[in-house]
C-alpha cells in the first residue's frame, strides 16, 4: 500500500470509529431544554421500553451544538462521506494505442492527482488523530 492509498484506508477507519461511537450512544431524540440536553431513547431494559437521561450544558449554544450532533446526524454524515469516497476512487486512465500510459487518478474528478482534493478535504476534520500525516493536508 502506498502513502496515498493509506489516506483512504485511514479515512475509512476514522468513519468506522465515528460510526462505532454513534451507535454506542443513546440514539433517541436529543432535546435542548432549560440548561441541559434531554436524551429520549428506547431500550428494552427499561419499563415500557423508553427512558430519559439529562446532561447539563453551560450555555444555550453548547446545548444546540450537542443536540445537532446526535447519533442520527453522525451516522448520516458517515454514510454520506463513505458514498463520496466510493465515488472518488483511483482509476488507471486509458491511453491511446502506441502512447505511453497516462497514469492513475480520480475516477470522479478526472484529475491525475491522487488522492484528489475532495478526499483530502474529507479527511481534514480528522487531522491530528492517530495516524494522520501532514502530507495529506490540502494546500491552501
Ligand atoms: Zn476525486
Amino acid at each position: 500500500m502506498n502513502g496515498v492509498d493509506d489516506l483512504v484506508t485511514w479515512l475509512r477507519a476514522q468513519l468506522d470509529e465515528d460510526e462505532r461511537v454513534a451507535r454506542e450512544a443513546d440514539s433517541g431524540r436529543w432535546l435542548p431544554e432549560d440548561k441541559g440536553i434531554t436524551f429520549e431513547y428506547r431500550a428494552d431494559d427499561f419499563h415500557g421500553g423508553e427512558a430519559q437521561a439529562r446532561l447539563v450544558a453551560d450555555t444555550r449554544a453548547n446545548q444546540w451544538h450537542i443536540a445537532n450532533w446526535d447519533p442520527a446526524r453522525v451516522l448520516a454524515e458517515v454514510e454520506a462521506k463513505r458514498r463520496i469516497l466510493d465515488l472518488h476512487h483511483v482509476t488507471e486512465f486509458e491511453s491511446e494505442p502506441d502512447h505511453d500510459p497516462m497514469g492513475a487518478g480520480c475516477a470522479e474528478c478526472g484529475h491525475f492527482d491522487w488522492p484528489c482534493e475532495t478526499i483530502r478535504l474529507l479527511a481534514l476534520p480528522y487531522a491530528g488523530r492517530d495516524g494522520w500525516r501532514e502530507e495529506w493536508r490540502v494546500s491552501p
